[in-house]
């Protein structure tokens, strides 16, 4: 039996995660569930699965829970109530889906406890990559990617040498706007933006997707997971997603990992590894699949992308002044505060005037995130 910690139980990746423990219930224990207001659905989710503790990060929220359902599961709050979830030793895989910069306190906690991490918040590793690679080392926790690209590169790498790796090939749909130009862009609406041809997902990810910038924190997250520089790390569009990513390799043999898309597989996956689970809910008809098609990323329509490349190199706190800028363009998007357009110009507002630091250690991080966020809501509101 795997024991099962589900941070962020009610977003997109959450609810697919407790279908699967629905599926395998021989195999899976839910032990607890965290959420940041959605107290509806973890209400129903607790009489489903008894968690033996929830955090929720609302205060207030978690007042009414209790209410509601008082002694029946301990309910912990806010971001203390987080961690000392996670830091409760009594499960084995935390599954940490958590939205922007909030996942990175709590993984660290788990890996401290030497779990397996199936890591579907990419944040964690854009802002605090070297760290976190440090730290799973130090603590032999395993690391194992949910993101269905790199879920496909790890799958890939299965029985490889690393040296061998000529480059790896993240694939991207191209979002909602691959066939607009550039000047159409400027007029875009949020309704556009959240409306992603292949996958669906929560709001903050949509719109990365919308923008590119999903792709350009994917190239970061690769750069650390794989250990690869950024010129063996090549974004291909690939509008119909049945191909999640590939490996080439030196010999020019090219290994992909290939279904319809569907985020249950690469959740599964980073669960059941290093075994593989019977799971008949993706079935991936070929005569049915017309054609896969190719495209080179537009990196001046898709600006995003090309920032996202420019702070590989930068290295030091800048992929975290590019996070934390783009979590704050992203919710003045989403709230009718700017244009579509404006995101990719107000990161680079904050990398142009954030000191980045180097060698940094998780204070300077969190510091960071910190200043960035702050200088960017006093100078846009
Ligand atoms: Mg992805």
């Amino acid at each position: 039996m795997k024991k099962i910690l589900v941070l962020g139980s009610t977003g997109s990746i959450g609810i697919n995660t407790l279908e699967i423990a629905r599926t395998f219930p021989e195999q899976l224990e839910i032990i607890g569930l965290s959420v940041n207001n959605n107290i509806d659905l973890l209400q129903k989710q607790i009489s489903e699965f008894h968690p033996s503790a929830v955090a929720v990060r609302d205060k207030r929220s978690a007042s009414e829970l209790k209410n509601r359902i008082g002694n029946s599961c301990e309910i912990l709050f806010g971001d203390e109530g987080l961690l000392e979830l996670t830091r409760r030793n009594n499960y084995d895989i935390l599954l940490s889906a958590l939205v922007g910069f909030a996942g990175l306190a709590p993984t660290i906690e788990a890996i401290k406890l030497k779990k397996r991490i199936a890591l579907a918040n990419k944040e964690t590793l854009v802002t605090a990559g070297e760290i976190i690679i440090d730290l799973c080392k130090k603590y032999a926790a395993e690391l194992i990617p949910v993101d269905s690209e790199h879920s496909a590169i790890f799958q890939s790498l299965i029985g490889e040498d690393k040296s061998n790796i000529k480059k790896i090939i993240l694939t991207a749909s191209g979002g909602p706007f691959l066939n607009k130009n550039k000047s159409e862009l400027e007029n875009v609406t949020i309704k556009d933006a959240l409306n992603h041809p292949n996958w669906k997902m929560g709001n903050k990810i949509t719109i990365d997707s919308a923008t590119m910038m999903n792709k350009g924190l994917e190239v970061i997250e690769a750069f650390w997971l794989f250990n690869l520089p950024k010129e063996k790390i090549e974004v291909l569009v690939h509008p119909q997603s049945v191909i999640h990513s590939m490996v080439e390799f030196c010999d020019g043999s090219i290994k992909a990992q290939l279904s319809l898309p569907d985020m249950k597989l690469p959740i599964l996956y980073a669960i059941s590894f290093p075994e593989r689970y019977y799971f008949d809910t993706i079935n991936t008809d070929f005569k049915k699949i017309n054609q896969l098609t190719f495209f080179e990323p537009d990196f001046d329509k898709f600006e995003c992308l090309k920032i996202a490349y420019k702070v590989i190199e930068e290295g030091g706190t800048a992929p975290c002044i590019l996070n934390a800028a783009n979590e704050i363009a992203v919710e003045k998007f989403l709230s009718g505060k700017i244009k579509f357009t404006q995101i990719p110009e107000i990161i680079n507002d904050a990398l142009n005037t954030i000191a980045i630091k180097y060698n940094a250690d998780l204070q300077t991080i969190i510091e960071c995130d910190s200043i960035t966020r702050e200088y960017l809501i006093k100078k846009l509101n």
